[in-house]
């Protein structure tokens, strides 16, 4: 089976994410997407976050229509444990979860990770990143002006083509699949889907509409539980 894992603060989940899910489903052929709510996101450390149990009822609702979309608690056992034991709040780390969600799966199954360009940028700093990729094919979503040299140049240093192998990438738009020594990306273009958590959580700040960004549940949920205010 081809299994996606879709990672992230989901604060709140919305369209951008739920567009980036369902193209990565269609051109990779994914039987199943667990979505993942980081619990504490390495790169978030010190920024405020809504309760891991809010970001998880939002998920549920949204993908409540979608047979694939599956509701992941595989960072949330994380925090519990850590908090019984009066253990400082750990960061959770992407190869972690991985290497977790694949004691669940088939050797034959393929794991896919799904994430947004603008993540994909800081790939290299991310923890034990070279493994991540022997784990994983990679799942890029695009914004308009990203070329696939910007893709390649992210890549960690050991992955990285040299400049010479790159340099006709510039040219390129980040589409189709990218695939290198120990690399495997498919890339999904641009989506169109302009929304952001912080666009969102500025707009229910100001009790604006939210329905251009999320859909009625998820915007009820958050009016019914005076989120983000
Ligand atoms: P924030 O605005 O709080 O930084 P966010 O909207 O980027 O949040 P995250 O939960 O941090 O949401 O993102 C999870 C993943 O989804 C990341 O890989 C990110 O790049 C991707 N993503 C977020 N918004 C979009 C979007 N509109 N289109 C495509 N991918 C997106």
């Amino acid at each position: 089976m081809n299994i996606g894992l879709f990672g992230g603060t989901f604060d709140p989940i919305h369209r951008g994410h739920i567009a980036l899910a369902q193209a990565a489903r269609e051109q990779c052929g994914l039987h199943k997407i667990y979505f993942v709510p980081a619990n504490v996101p390495p790169h978030k450390l010190g920024q405020p976050l809504s309760p891991f149990i809010h970001r998880f009822t939002m998920l549920v609702l949204a993908i409540a229509e979608e047979k694939s979309f599956i509701p992941s608690l595989l960072e949330a056992e994380l925090e519990d444990g850590a908090a019984r034991k009066g253990v400082p709040r750990k960061p959770n780390y992407t190869i972690d979860t991985v290497r977790r969600l694949r004691e669940s799966l088939r050797p034959s199954d393929r794991l896919f990770l799904l994430i947004g360009i603008d993540a994909f940028d800081d790939i290299a700093k991310w923890h034990e990143p070279e493994a991540l990729f022997r784990e994983c094919e990679f799942v890029v979503a695009g914004r308009p002006g990203y070329s696939l040299a910007d893709v390649a140049n992210a890549l960690p240093e050991k992955l990285r083509p040299r400049a010479e192998v790159t340099k006709p990438f510039v040219k390129q738009p980040a589409k189709g699949d990218l695939v290198l020594p120990g690399v495997t990306i498919h890339l999904l273009g641009d989506l169109k889907q302009p929304a952001s958590a912080t666009a969102i959580r500025e707009a229910a700040a100001k009790g604006k509409p939210l329905g251009r960004f999320v859909d009625a549940p998820v915007a009820e949920y958050i009016r019914k539980m005076g989120l983000y205010k």
